[in-house]
């Protein structure tokens, strides 16, 4: 099908650290001049560019001389803060050349799981945009707690969930290959696919292993980006970040690297939310519960087996069976008021905690299937 991305307002584009950073570990400036050089004729042309720029960690890696990347958190941790103003120092210069200025916004998972630092965060950018400076996004990796779900993790998910949240219409992921390959591309017969439809199990496959030590991610976690951008309308593509003109090219709707494009069932904007907000803990149910659920009604605390993690009442939740997730819901009762009830009937909440907010744990609206 053609790409059409005329229409295209908002675009979020991600830059790996194996493409910020040469071999030696240092920043490749000339080829951060000619993003800026892309990225501020986009913007002459109204549209609005986010930056989502990896090689903070790179960057402090080379500036202490350590060699290679370090695998304990908090050595990587003080790379990423001695690295980070490295990185920035280089993109303002970037852009300077080119008469635009930039903004550094450093996010962590907290900031999108909560309803104000995320509308905190949307004001902020749309004041950015309104004096035409470019934001470059990265994790603020020196605070981020790295325990379940805390973390984006990589910058592929992180540009995949900025670019829901800033409800962006096209997300480009610059990496080091052309795209996604029906094999591994180091076979002669490997052949680059152009579009993706439906990420089916297949092409989850093929996406591989993660990638080298300079490049968190590798297809793996852009497969991962892609399941979330095609959810939330946004078209994704893998491209080759030496590409002449890549982006504009992208733009221009010629067929560079791999589209994966938007779902027709994509998340409304509630279900969005409540989806790629951070979990605060599991709720465990029986089989009869998810069936109910399935066929779309809610949740009874009858069906309830086990919870996890503490939460409060209004915060969101993963709702899990056997071990696979099927929801994130933001619930109606506390983790405490659940342990009480749990596994029993509807007509004994009022007796166990002395009130009863709801007869489901969660009301339907604030669901979304997984
Ligand atoms: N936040 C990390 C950095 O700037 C990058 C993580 C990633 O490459 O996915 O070094």
């Amino acid at each position: 099908m053609k790409r059409d991305f005329e229409q295209v307002k908002r675009i979020v584009i991600k830059i790996g650290t194996s493409v910020l950073t040469k071999s030696d570990g240092s920043l490749d400036k000339k080829y951060m001049r000619e993003i800026a050089g892309q990225v501020c004729s986009l913007a002459k042309k109204k549209k609005e560019v986010i930056l989502v720029s990896s090689g903070a960690i790179g960057s402090g890696v080379k500036e202490l001389g350590l060699g290679t990347m370090p695998r304990d958190i908090p050595t990587r941790q003080g790379a990423a803060a001695v690295g980070q103003s490295i990185l920035m120092e280089a993109w303002r210069e970037a852009f300077r050349k080119r008469g635009a200025k930039v903004a550094q916004i450093l996010l962590t998972y907290d900031a999108f799981s909560n309803r104000r630092t995320y509308l905190n965060l949307r004001n902020s950018m749309s004041n950015l945009a309104k004096y035409g400076v470019i934001p470059i996004i990265n994790e603020n990796d020196p605070i981020a707690v790295h325990e379940i779900e805390a973390t984006f993790g990589d910058n592929d998910k992180l540009s995949a969930l900025v670019a829901a949240k800033v409800d962006a219409e096209l997300l480009i992921l610059l990496t080091d290959v052309d795209g996604l390959y029906d094999k591994n591309p180091k076979r002669k017969d490997a052949k680059l696919i152009p579009e993706i439809t439906e990420i089916t199990h297949t092409i989850e496959r093929i996406g591989g292993e993660p990638g080298s030590w300079r490049s968190k991610g590798g297809m793996k976690t852009k497969i991962e980006a892609a399941k979330i951008s095609v959810k939330s309308n946004c078209n994704m593509v893998i491209a080759n970040a030496h590409e002449k003109n890549g982006v504009t090219r992208i733009l221009q709707g010629e067929e560079v690297g791999t589209l994966f494009r938007a779902s027709k069932n994509s998340y409304t904007n509630k279900e969005r939310w409540i989806r790629f907000s951070k979990s605060h803990g599991n709720i465990k149910i029986d089989k009869g519960a998810k069936d109910a659920l399935l066929r779309g009604g809610s949740l009874l605390p009858s069906g309830i087996l086990e919870v996890k993690g503490e939460f409060n009442e209004s915060e969101v939740v993963t709702i899990v069976h056997n071990d696979q997730e099927i929801a994130k819901v933001i619930v109606d009762y506390s983790s405490e008021e659940l342990l009480k009830i749990k596994g029993k009937q509807t007509d004994q909440i009022e007796k166990i905690l002395g009130y009863k907010n709801y007869d489901n744990i969660f009301r339907r609206e604030n669901m979304a299937p997984i």
